[in-house]
């Protein structure tokens, strides 16, 4: 991206160091990205973009990243592009092509021998762009699934996991869970002290969603240093819409947005004034 500084890699260690965290917000169209920029912009911190397989299909790849890119240097965002969950060695080829700067491969569903070996292909690709690689081991619940079934990251098996692949990143299932919570969650703070003593790779909570604020603030102080913010961000913007248009006679959509927007907009400043 254009207004980047430094590595998403570098940045990473240093938040780590620093007991702060990188916000990784997903966004689906213009104006979701356009709240997230807003919020960044008005705090002056910088923001990771992720996009998943489902919004690249929605807005198609040279358009996403062009907007993502564009927006960063409006805005003079410091901020990453980031492939968020890709299953696929040809979507992640395709995306760094296309000018990611960094990259989730997501083979914790393998076993683990084949997720080490696919996950280390990847290393190999990405490192021929420069570009940073998130890989998850463990089992965080995707939306729909029963987060009772969760197997936690082994610390042991972490700290082999990343020596055997040379990831640059560690997405941890220690108690998070995609989507919205049923319960309030807890997370394992105990096993992430034991990954963190065996390793210093960056750790990443997914499903920073929902997670209550004293739970976040304990995971960063521990060696989390990026948190993934997808549902609420749904959630939020499409609620607002709901109401704006329930409650107007309009159809001029750009009377409609705003509100949704601004939305996203506190909801992500809120967030970044939490973990940074
Ligand atoms: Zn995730």
């Amino acid at each position: 991206m254009v207004t980047r500084k430094i590595s998403l890699k570098e940045r990473l260690f240093q938040k780590q160091k620093e007991n702060s965290a990188l916000l990784a917000t997903n966004f689906y169209n213009f104006e979701t990205l356009r709240g997230i920029m807003e919020a960044a912009s008005a705090l002056h911190q910088p923001v990771i973009l992720q996009l998943t397989q489902s919004s690249i299909n929605y807005m198609g790849l040279p358009v996403a990243v062009s907007m993502a890119g564009a927006a960063l240097q409006a805005y003079q965002v410091e901020g990453w592009l980031h492939l968020d969950h890709a299953e696929s060695y040809e979507l992640i080829e395709q995306c760094l092509e296309a000018g990611f700067d960094s990259v989730m491969i997501d083979a914790s569903e393998k076993p683990f021998g084949e997720n080490i070996a696919l996950t280390r292909k990847v290393v190999t690709l990405a490192k021929q762009y420069n570009a940073n690689v998130e890989a998850e081991l463990g089992y965080i619940a995707k939306l729909g699934q029963s987060s009772d079934t969760v197997g936690f990251t082994d610390p042991e098996e972490a700290r082999y996991f990343i020596e055997e692949t040379g990831i640059d990143a560690l997405a941890v299932a220690i108690g998070s869970a995609h989507g919205f919570y049923k319960k309030e969650p807890k997370l394992d703070i105990e096993r992430l002290k034991a990954i963190r003593a065996l390793t210093d790779t960056p750790l990443v909570l997914h499903g920073g969603s929902g997670i209550p604020a004293e739970s976040l603030q304990a995971a960063i102080a521990n060696g989390i240093c990026k948190i993934n913010l997808a549902t609420e961000i749904k959630n939020i913007f499409i609620r607002t819409l709901q109401t704006c248009i329930a409650s107007r006679d309009e159809i001029d959509l750009r009377k409609l947005f705003p509100p949704a927007i601004a939305a996203v907009k506190n909801l992500v400043v809120e967030k970044l004034n939490l973990i940074s």
